[in-house]
């Protein structure tokens, strides 16, 4: 039989190459079985949303890097998302939370974390644009960072905006003591009670934004690395991501599924995700289910959706919040190669593990890889014993 030449030119011709190629990957994406984007940003449209941040974030080559790894990196710049120049992932989750919350008449919203959270830090500033109070229920481990003397990072930032912040120092990780978590429970219950009887209406929100309202912003930031990957003409291989409190995961993931694209997710982590831990496989695969149903998307059993989770613990250094030195090295790595900053809490222990995934070749040679830049740039201006000692 001869080679037969399809023509160069079908039925799509009068389309602009980069809207073919769109079209290309929409249909490929529907004949692998998955929903189409139609589908996929009715059901999203449908969701009260507050717009805070500048979307889509960008999507771009880091060509330096993929030089001397041999690999197609790229970046999804959610650290970009805005308002200030100080953003992250957890914007996204604070547009659909809040759009939820203006609806139901909230007043005041509680969240908590570490003192130098990236996710309070971004909910104060989504609230303050909303015009509803925020108030941050922080913790400080006092035998990792020492009493607080003075404002620097986020903190500071915090502090600049006005919000109302309690701190509580703690000795150990509350992520694992039930002793110190329920202290920081105890403290929010206290506000809240004070506010509601006041008239206020308060809105809890789980350290990390993690909320059921917010979980589906992420598979915006998928469908958006879609298109810009494509446009870039990349399909992308693998999409890496620092992982802590599972809120990005889930809604990446429903995306790639309900999409039906055969990316593979893997998650660098900066806190132990076993499953006796807070956060693990078993509450990302909750999350991505809930998310799947409200896209209206077919929900795979339990095994399907674990598949997908490939979770490396091994990147987490001495503790959350402490600098390690492959982290360290990571945030030189990626600032001398191309201007651009990584954090110390969580990208820039997420850059390393992609990073030596790329030297053992955990990622084969020429791979297209995007790295989700969750943000956490507030922290390279925190305590050396959280920074390191990077410019060296
Ligand atoms: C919260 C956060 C993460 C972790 O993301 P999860 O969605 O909570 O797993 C990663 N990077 C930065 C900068 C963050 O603020």
């Amino acid at each position: 039989m001869p080679r037969i030449e399809q023509p160069r030119h079908d039925d799509k011709s009068s389309l602009s190459a980069e809207k073919r190629s769109l079209f290309v990957l929409i249909r490929s994406v529907a004949d692998a079985g998955g929903m189409d984007f139609t589908h996929f940003d009715t059901a999203i449209d449908k969701l009260p949303r507050r717009r805070v941040g500048f979307y889509p974030t960008p999507f771009h080559a880091v060509p330096n890097l993929s030089a001397a790894y041999g690999i197609n990196l790229f970046l999804k710049r959610e650290d970009l998302a805005g308002p200030s120049a100080i953003s992250g992932s957890k914007m996204r989750l604070a547009e659909f939370i809040l759009g939820r919350a203006i609806e139901d008449g909230v007043t005041h919203v509680i969240t908590q974390g570490a003192y130098l959270t990236n996710s309070g830090l971004q909910f104060a500033a989504a609230c303050l644009s909303a015009r509803i109070t925020p108030i941050l229920v922080l913790t400080r481990n006092v035998s990792r960072q020492g009493e607080l003397r003075e404002f620097r990072g986020n903190y500071l930032l915090n502090k600049t905006m006005g919000v109302e912040t309690h701190v509580i120092n703690v000795t150990g990780n509350e992520w694992h003591s039930p002793k110190e978590a329920a202290r920081i429970t105890d403290a929010i219950a206290v506000r809240k009670a004070e506010l509601e009887a006041q008239g206020h209406k308060v809105l809890v929100v789980g350290t990390g934004g993690a909320h059921p309202d917010g979980f589906i912003a992420h598979a915006l930031t998928f469908r958006e690395m879609l298109e810009q990957s494509d446009a870039a003409g990349v399909e992308l291989d693998y999409v890496y991501h620092t992982i802590g409190t599972g809120t990005a995961l889930p809604g990446m993931l429903a995306a790639k599924l309900s999409l039906g694209h055969p990316v593979k997710f893997r998650s660098i982590s900066i806190q132990r995700v076993n499953d006796e831990d807070r956060m693990n496989a078993g509450v990302i695969v909750e999350r991505t289910k809930a998310v799947l149903a409200t896209l209206g998307a077919p929900v795979p059993d339990d095994a399907t959706i674990r598949a997908e989770i490939d979770i490396d613990q091994r990147f987490i250094g001495e503790d959350y919040a402490v600098a390690s030195p492959e982290s360290t090295a990571a945030i030189r790595e990626l600032a001398r190669a191309e201007g651009v900053f990584v954090g110390p809490v969580y990208t820039g222990k997420g850059l390393a593990g992609l990073l030596d995934h790329a030297r053992s070749r955990r990622i084969p040679a020429g791979s297209n890889v995007a790295f989700l830049h969750t943000g956490d740039t507030g922290n390279l201006f925190e305590i050396p014993q959280v920074v390191g000692h990077i410019a060296d």
